[in-house]
């Protein structure tokens, strides 16, 4: 997974518009810790800014660089919620706690506020996100949801958007209504992982780059191994997206790699640009597979979508991503694109997060499913408060039931390429 991944890290629109931090050391000796992270994206960040503050000695383990991985490649779409909607939450947890796991999202956001205020990170924070119908005959379910999110869920920043004033909104024929979270935001998420980051060695947490995690032994205190050292630590917060089941075999089967990719074009003219998408929120379609879009603050088309279950790349890539583009704004065909990347989604059999512990002392925060901009701030902190004795949050979490992909490791991808192009097709009809 991470051979395939490197080819799409580099050529990002973030990476050639965000000042790189100093490479950090890799581990060469044996060092103790309290806690070990291990993955240096927004998870594992989350988790050791957190720890540090409360006064632990706290260690990360990154194989690649800083927010190499999902945190530092994505749609920049902060948005409240989970990617399975609330229902399944309704039905596993019970509507109370379904309610509290809403608002964990929401403290979520907050967290990312707070966060950007306190260290001062600039990164293009702007409000506003957009679901918009593909299939008229949808647009009735999604802007019912307004209703229902208000009366159940106490969440009143939501507005229903009818086809007659989508146009307002959207300078594109493909969508027939939306629904506008006006308390959502988009962002430039490397830009935010990287200030996170800096935050994190400010507090004194120790991270090493170039420190790929080859083992972890059990044990109290546990053992994390790399090639040239080894963290002996009290807990361990295993952070690595997609990256970990072949070197922590029990979260084997539990996420699946789905590639997703993204295009900018060049910078467009102001005019051109503002009339693309009023206020500029950030808008994603209401697909099963979805495409993601909003103009950056220097006159960009960001355009996101197409997914690989094969974990291989699309042949043109940037071409197929063009033509996805163009889709929804044919406007956009003179528009060079200058940008073409993608990296891989971690996303679970019932698209809900998967926290939970492999031992008293093991944490991981897993399966974001396409929404961990939000989640994995949160994700962080009840992770961090569980070690520190207050687990209740991070248990009620724990509690949704996750059933491994079908067929195991080796057959996962098939069983899953034939389920996605079921509700492909379905996209189609
Ligand atoms: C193209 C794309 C678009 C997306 N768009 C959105 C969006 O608009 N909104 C949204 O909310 N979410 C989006 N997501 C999802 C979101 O980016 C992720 O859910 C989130 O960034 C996951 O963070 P993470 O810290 O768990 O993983 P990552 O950021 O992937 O970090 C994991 C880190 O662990 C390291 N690692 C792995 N294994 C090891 C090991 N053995 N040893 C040491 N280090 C290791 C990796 O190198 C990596 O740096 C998108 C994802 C992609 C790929």
């Amino acid at each position: 997974m991470y051979a395939q991944d490197a080819k799409l890290a580099s050529d990002s629109y973030y990476a050639a518009t965000a000042t790189p931090l100093p490479e950090q050391p890799s581990l060469q000796s044996n060092i103790r810790a309290d806690v070990c992270v291990v993955g240096a994206g927004l998870a594992g960040l989350s988790a050791a800014l957190e720890l540090s503050d409360m006064g632990y000695k706290v260690v990360v383990l990154e194989g690649r660089r800083i927010a190499w991985g999902a945190s530092g490649r994505n749609g920049g779409q902060a948005i409240a919620g989970y990617a399975c909607e609330q229902a399944p939450l309704e039905k596993q947890l019970g509507l109370a706690d379904a309610k509290k796991a809403f608002n964990l999202t929401l403290e979520g956001l907050d967290l990312m506020r707070a966060r950007i205020k306190k260290h001062r990170i600039a990164c293009d924070w702007t409000d506003g996100y957009m679901t918009v119908s593909v299939k008229p005959e949808s647009t009735p379910e999604l802007l019912d949801s307004v209703a229902y999110m208000r009366d159940t869920y106490d969440y009143p920043h939501l507005q229903a958007i009818s086809p007659q004033e989508l146009p307002q909104w959207l300078a594109s024929k493909r969508y027939h209504g939306g629904v506008l979270d006006h308390n959502s935001a988009h962002l430039h998420p490397l830009k935010y992982a990287l200030g996170l980051a800096q935050a994190a060695l400010e507090a004194g947490v120790t991270i090493y780059e170039h420190s790929e995690v080859t083992e972890l032994m059990h044990g109290e205190p546990a053992t994390v191994k790399t090639a040239h050292g080894q963290v002996t630590a009290s807990f361990v917060v295993l952070a690595g997206n997609v990256y970990l089941d072949k070197t922590v075999k029990k979260l084997a089967g539990r996420v699946m790699p789905v590639g997703t990719y993204i295009i900018t074009t060049e910078q467009l003219d102001k005019t051109t640009a503002n009339a693309l998408i009023k206020n500029r929120v950030a808008v994603s379609d209401n697909n099963f597979v979805l495409d993601y879009f909003r103009v950056t603050p220097d006159d960009r088309m960001l355009f996101g979508g197409r997914v690989s279950y094969s974990g291989a790349t699309p042949s043109n890539l940037k071409t197929a991503m063009q033509r996805t583009m163009l889709r929804a704004f044919p406007q956009l065909s003179h528009a060079k694109i200058e940008h073409c990347w993608g990296g891989f989604v971690d996303i679970t059999a019932n698209r809900a997060p998967d926290f939970n512990r492999l031992a008293p002392n093991v944490y991981y925060l897993q399966g974001f499913s396409g929404h961990g901009l939000i989640l994995t701030n949160i994700a962080g902190k009840l992770a961090a408060q569980a070690i520190a004795g207050q687990a209740e949050r991070f248990d009620m979490m724990a509690k949704i039931k996750h059933h491994p992909f079908p067929g195991g490791r080796m057959l996962r991808t098939p069983a899953l390429v034939l389920a996605m192009a079921y509700y492909r097709l379905r996209d189609y009809l």
